[in-house]
């Protein structure tokens, strides 16, 4: 090609590129029915992909409509079917504690938890159920703190300090706050809080090394508060930097497929296919990971600097209930809910070993 003929090309290139500006592209940070029906105006194409939703937008969109949306490069946000690969080695120790993970007692406390009339954050009945919470990790003989992110609105903290050997921690949370409609919230989340307490109550005859830190958050469904509160103060100790991993459970009791979600930020996506792999060795369940965090407590410490993963029911088959009166226990798949406390018993041993 000559001169002349690539001046052209240069030409005809730059002038293409001016008349089809690259469009940015974001990452949907919500989906209350509430922020959906706020943010719909202002959205000119949608790709939704299980829990990942991009899109572009259209119009000057007001600044309180733009928190519901994170701009993202397109290379950062990712939705795919983990390979199913062959099961690993799967250690008779974990083997023996996953065989004691008891369902019906998940069951119990799902409807326990949903007894009460409401669990939105702050309201008597949100206090009844922290104090139960509360008193079921006290009785494991865990040392319990409370985190009040404001007056009457507590989050739980329970350890099970480790043998001495190690100063990390190991976090596993949920949050025990629901929306508020009556006698609900089963799946969102006396689900997540029910195998929290669960995998608790398990490990109460293991001889951990790191510490275990069992995190029953509080006004999650107000904005993630509890959460945000306390990867606050531990980020201004300076003690975040102890927490080696953190789980977050959040909706794991609705299913029909056998499939989880494993969501976290692309600077974990590693650990996003660590967990696929043990969900292959102890477990019946396959996944899906999803990278692009938002909506749930795992952000605030994966903005911190923790390696955190959201395990949450397929989010293209979710409850049909999501948010509504109708999240009922008889709604709930305890064998499912009881999948998920095993893979996330397996990765506090396994991780615990290290
Ligand atoms: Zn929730």
């Amino acid at each position: 090609m000559n001169k002349i003929g690539l001046a052209s090309l240069l030409l005809v290139c730059l002038i293409l590129s001016s008349a089809a500006p690259k469009q940015v592209l974001y990452q949907v940070m919500s989906s209350h029915p509430h922020d959906v029906k706020e943010f719909t105006p202002y959205i000119q194409t949608v790709k939704q992909q299980g829990r990942l939703w991009l899109v572009h937008l259209k119009g000057n969109v007001p600044p309180k409509v733009m928190k519901n949306f994170r701009r993202t490069n397109g290379q950062d946000v990712k939705h795919y079917s983990a390979p199913v690969l062959k099961a690993a080695f799967a250690a008779p120790l974990i083997k023996d504690f996953i065989s004691r993970i008891d369902v019906p007692s998940i069951k119990s406390d799902v409807e326990t938890l949903s007894n009460y009339k409401t669990r939105l954050a702050g309201t008597p009945d949100n206090q009844k159920a922290t104090a139960q919470v509360k008193g079921i990790f006290a009785g494991l003989g865990y040392s319990i703190s409370e985190y009040c992110y404001r007056d009457g609105a507590c989050s739980i903290v329970a350890d099970k300090a480790g043998d001495g050997s190690s100063s990390d921690v190991i976090m596993i949370m949920g949050h025990l706050d629901s929306v508020g409609k009556n006698f609900a919230g089963a799946d969102d989340n006396a689900s997540g809080t029910a195998v929290l307490m669960e995998i608790a109550r398990v490990l109460k005859d293991y001889g951990n090394k790191k510490t275990l830190r069992f995190f029953a958050t509080n006004g999650e469904e107000g904005g993630l508060y509890g959460a945000e509160h306390y990867a606050k103060l531990l980020t201004k100790s300076g003690a975040i930097k102890k927490v080696v991993l953190a789980i977050n459970m959040d909706m794991v009791g609705y299913n029909s497929n056998g499939m989880v979600e494993l969501e976290t930020d692309s600077q974990y996506e590693g650990l996003a296919n660590w967990f696929a792999g043990l969900a292959t060795t102890y477990t019946k369940l396959r996944s899906k990971i999803t990278i692009g965090a938002w909506g749930s407590d795992h952000v605030p410490f994966i903005q911190a600097g923790v390696p955190t993963l959201l395990t949450i029911e397929d989010w293209s088959t979710k409850t049909p209930c999501y948010h509504q009166e109708c999240d009922k226990p008889s709604t709930v798949n305890y064998e499912y809910a009881g999948e998920i406390a095993k893979l996330n018993l397996a990765a506090i041993m396994t991780k615990d070993a290290e």
